[in-house]
């Protein structure tokens, strides 16, 4: 039978010879032997060379995404162990040995599993499948993962499954049935997640280390804002670390609701952590006009841009926030502000937060960068991976 192959035009090899997971559909010259969405096929150079072998998304821009990049090796249950484990080795490494309660064991392309995610919660997992090739292994997947867990929830509800051709999928996966609330601590601070109907896997793992900063910062702060709260994160983390009051701010009632219930269960009164259901660019808007001012602001807005055509528009808003904010902070009073959107860059980003404070004629000093955490690696063949972006700076005047 012939081999299952997409034949790359002349030069359109570069990028996988850099390890680049992705082969665009624009660079393919010819296919030999079946496709089949999510099955094996070899990805050959103009020449017949082969480059890797990767799993076929017929029906995605992304017509094909790599598994390995060595010839001999096989796609089956021992590759996904091999490379679970190697993941588990490098978060051992990173977290100096002692893993905490609840982190990413699996990051898609950065650990070599394009379309996986895998989070862990104590002994519970969530993971995400949105690509072809993962969906159609994911009975080795499921099994791989039952070696880090007792059970394992799937949560693949994301839009990139469609361009995958792939319907939504939630459900137990493996194992033990999770408990409606996954409980864990992170940073001293106890939290309960929904892993069934929470954003992402349940919560946002990639802020750990921001939400330690904001711990740090926040003694002595008497006033806290946390903008796009979610169930709490930024906010308790504010409330542990000393703030005299935290005002969480979301959309989201049910978001809130958990929020609450995290607070007290860490024996944070309501008057010292308020929730507020809000439309946070009104609400900033109703702070300035009152002229109402805070100690410390935290903004950790959702994906303003999903595609790169939408970042003129994410700017705008990005600038909008940060512009309100910048105005309600005290003299000394500090920021964190956040963005997840993958196409809007580091420069970008700075960009938008240098003019919010020169509008705002803020004396705004930048004191320190943020980003995901480091059970969120960013593979180097990979600048894609490196979404979340992070500034900390305070307003002298
Ligand atoms: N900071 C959180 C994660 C934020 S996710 C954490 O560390 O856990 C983004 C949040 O913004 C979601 O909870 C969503 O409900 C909320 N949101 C989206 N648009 C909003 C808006 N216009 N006003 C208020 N909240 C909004």
């Amino acid at each position: 039978m012939e081999e299952a192959a997409f034949f790359l035009k002349e030069g359109r090899e570069k990028s996988l010879l850099r390890r680049h997971p992705w082969v665009f559909s624009g660079a393919i010259q010819r296919t030999t032997g079946k496709i089949v969405s999510g099955g094996e096929v070899a990805i050959r150079s103009a020449g017949g060379e082969f480059l890797a072998r990767a799993a076929a998304s017929p029906s995605s821009r992304i017509a094909a995404r790599v598994w390995t990049f060595d010839e001999s090796e096989k796609i089956d249950l021992a590759f996904f162990h091999a490379r679970f484990e190697k993941a588990f080795r490098l978060r051992r490494a990173v977290f100096g040995g002692s893993l905490p309660d609840a982190w990413r064991l699996i990051n898609a392309e950065s650990d070599a599993l394009p379309g996986l995610i895998v989070d862990l919660y104590r002994n519970y997992a969530v993971c995400q499948i949105s690509s072809a090739g993962a969906e159609r292994c994911r009975e080795l997947i499921a099994e791989a993962v039952l070696h880090y867990a007792d059970g394992v929830y799937e949560r693949s509800d994301v839009d990139s499954r469609l361009k995958e051709g792939l319907e939504p999928r939630t459900g137990p996966l493996a194992g033990a049935e999770l408990p409606e609330m996954i409980e864990f601590e992170e940073n001293g601070i106890l939290f309960r997640a929904d892993p069934r109907n929470g954003h992402k896997t349940g919560f946002y793992l990639d802020q750990r280390m921001s939400r330690k900063a904001v711990m740090e910062a926040s003694s002595g702060a008497e006033e806290v804002l946390n903008c796009f709260c979610y169930t709490g994160g930024f906010g308790l983390a504010a409330a542990k670390g000393g703030a005299g009051h935290v005002l969480n701010v979301d959309s989201s009632a049910p978001a809130l609701a958990l929020a609450k219930q995290n607070a007290d269960r860490n024996g944070f009164s309501p008057d010292r952590f308020e929730t507020l259901e809000a439309d946070v660019f009104q609400f900033l808007r109703k702070c300035r006009d009152s002229r109402r001012s805070f100690d410390l602001i935290v903004l950790d807005p959702p994906k303003f841009a999903e595609t790169a055509a939408q970042t003129e528009k994410a700017a705008r808003a990005y600038k909008d926030i940060n512009l309100l904010a910048m105005k309600l902070l005290r003299p000394g009073g500090k920021l964190f502000t956040f963005s997840c959107s993958g196409a809007m860059n580091e420069e970008l980003f700075g960009k938008v937060v240098d003019s919010a404070a020169c509008d705002a004629k803020a004396d705004f000093r930048i004191t320190g960068f943020l980003s995901q955490g480091p059970d969120h690696p960013v593979s180097a063949a990979f600048p894609e991976g490196r979404y979340l972006k992070g500034i900390a700076g305070i307003r002298l005047g």
